[in-house]
């Protein structure tokens, strides 16, 4: 993960650093005919006055990029157009002005750009923020621990089905070994033999010395208040009463899992100042959040649909358009309506920002700001809107995408594998006689099969498909950069492992199977095709016998 992130940054700092060289050529020549005129008007402050600011912007920037003589000369020129510091008039200072106005066209540029990427990684590894998520583990282990081996290893099958690296152990000493390595151990105990083996209350110590790195969950044989004080000194993070259902256990380890790696915020910077740019990006980036860039306007749409940000910053005034219109742009789009919109504008007067919160904007922060402030609100507010946006679009039993937005998205991924030339498949996955198993443990016992479902879809599929629930007891899943073939295997070993999936009731234990239906682009155009095809090859997995994958 922190390879990945640094990689991520790395890259970011480059697509920067290229634009900011691309754009130099025209930057110098406009600073360059300033300072002709500078030279011959020394008296006229307006003059004066934009020559500074263009030396003063492109230093800025050459700065950030590690154009360290360009910022030098940049610097030079600077001070030599500041009235108070020096007079035009005179013959020595117009050389000067003259000589670095020539350097400029020469300064060697790109060597020392390197060093500002060290720099940039180095800062971003030391983590301004002191979070955990840097530090955070690579991967997670979970052991489980039970005097009765068979129970240990049948929970160990369990949770593997759900794609768990898991593994039995026998002592507290075997725990502590695992948290030698780089990953998040959770433990899954029986309180019983934790009270038998751990009469020091290691397991405490061992919770205290690695909070990010290690928790456990008590599985006692009976509930009562001693039992639960008793895990709670020990330092369990849950009480779970045995026979555990182990789709809720996965609930529990998942929500351990995320609190141990949440995930970056993606901020999406829209401003025609590269030097801005450079620096809202690399505080943001410092916080641990992911950037992505729009110098111009008219890119904002491809990039919220390309790398889906968060959170917009933007300037309120470009040369294109203003940061009001723009929002009203993004505000007319019904699927950015959640995403924050937040102003970052030398604009002072209060009137222009009621304007701009009232088109949709909803923040104002007045340059410069306090890198400690911006970081903050985009946080609260970035957070704010994850929280509301999962509400609005997620089912509220599986927490999986919704009806709506799962053809949404289907459509989406549609137009993005068409332009990046690449095939999908669509999944619809049916659960077997789901009404009998209603009818025969209870519809609660129901919700927990259908949950324990999504949650095997969410930890066994990749980050790159997209997993809904269509309806009752149906799924929807998008697999993408997947051919009928691939999509054939990848749901053929869930819907094993699934049926392997032991669900407990309190009048007796069951397995469930599924039938899924599969259907690809770009053999089939449109959503609605897809949608159409899938669902008739469901109905003849069913016709046919049902706990089976068939192909449309
Ligand atoms: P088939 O193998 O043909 O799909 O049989 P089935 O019994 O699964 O199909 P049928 O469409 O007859 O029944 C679907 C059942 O799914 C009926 C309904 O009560 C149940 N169901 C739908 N939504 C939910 C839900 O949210 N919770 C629970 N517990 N059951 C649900
Ligand atoms: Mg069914
Ligand atoms: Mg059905």
């Amino acid at each position: 993960m922190v390879n990945n992130r640094a990689e991520h940054l790395k890259k970011r700092m480059q697509i920067l650093t290229e634009s900011f060289v691309a754009n130099l050529p025209s930057r110098l020549e406009e600073l360059q005919t300033l300072i002709v005129a500078s030279l011959s008007s020394p008296d006229d402050h307006d003059t004066l006055f934009s020559a500074r600011m263009s030396a003063h912007k492109i230093a800025g920037g050459a700065g950030t990029f590690g154009f360290d003589d360009l910022g030098n000369v940049c610097r030079s020129i600077e001070n030599l157009l500041d009235p108070t510091e020096t007079d035009l008039n005179s013959t020595e200072s117009k050389a000067a002005l003259m000589r670095y106005s020539e350097e400029l066209a020469t300064v060697p540029l790109g060597s020392d750009n390197e060093l500002a990427e060290v720099e940039v990684l180095e800062s971003f590894s030391e983590d301004a923020e002191g979070s955990p998520e840097v530090e955070a583990a690579t991967h997670e282990h979970i052991l489980v621990l039970d005097r009765t081996v068979t129970d240990s290893e049948n929970l160990v099958q369990q949770l593997k089905h759900f794609g768990l690296q898991a593994t039995c152990v026998t002592t507290i000493q075997e725990v502590e070994s695992y948290l030698s390595n780089d990953c998040l151990v959770i433990l899954c105990a029986d309180l019983d033999t934790i009270r038998e083996l751990d009469t020091t209350r290691a397991l405490r110590t061992l919770v205290d010395a690695h909070e990010h790195r290690f928790s456990w969950i008590a599985m006692a044989e009976a509930d009562g208040f001693e039992q639960r004080i008793d895990a709670v000194r020990r330092g369990a993070v849950e009480f779970f009463i045995q026979p555990v259902d182990v789709s809720e256990l996965m609930d529990k380890i998942r929500s351990v899992v995320s609190l141990a790696h949440p995930e970056p915020i993606h901020v999406l910077i829209v401003d025609d100042d590269i030097d801005q740019v450079s620096a809202t990006a690399y505080t943001l980036q410092q916080a641990g959040m992911i950037t992505s860039v729009a110098s111009n306007p008219a890119q904002v749409f491809s990039i919220m649909i390309e790398a889906k940000p968060e959170l917009v910053i933007m300037d309120m005034y470009m040369p294109e358009c203003t940061g009001i219109e723009l929002a009203r742009l993004i505000r007319q789009q019904k699927s950015f309506v959640g995403i924050p919109i937040i102003f970052l504008s030398v604009e002072s007067d209060t009137a222009r920002h009621i304007d701009a919160m009232s088109e949709g904007g909803d923040d104002f922060l007045v340059k410069p700001v306090r890198a400690e402030y911006l970081v903050g609100k985009i946080r609260m507010r970035a957070n704010r809107a994850r929280e509301m946006r999962f509400f609005m679009e997620h089912d509220s039993l599986t927490g999986l995408l919704n009806h709506s937005h799962l053809k949404q998205r289907l459509s989406e991924e549609i137009h993005r594998a068409s332009r990046i030339g690449t095939n999908l498949t669509f999944a619809m996955i049916d659960l077997d006689h789901f009404k009998s198993v209603n009818d025969t443990y209870g519809h609660l016992t129901g919700d927990r099969v259908l949950k324990s479902l999504s949650r095997m879809l969410q930890d066994r599929l990749r980050k790159t498909d997209t997993i809904g629930r269509y309806g009752g007891e149906e799924f929807g899943v998008i697999l993408f950069h997947a051919t009928i073939a691939d999509a054939r295997e990848i749901m053929n070993d869930l819907r094993e492992s699934f049926a392997q999936v032991t669900h407990h009731a309190t009048n007796g234990q069951f397995r469930v199977t599924f039938s899924c239906g599969l259907a690809a682009y770009p053999e089939l155009a449109d959503a609605k095709l897809l949608g159409d095809t899938a669902d008739k090859a469901l109905y003849r997995a069913k016709e046919s016998g049902r706990n089976r994958v068939v192909a449309g």
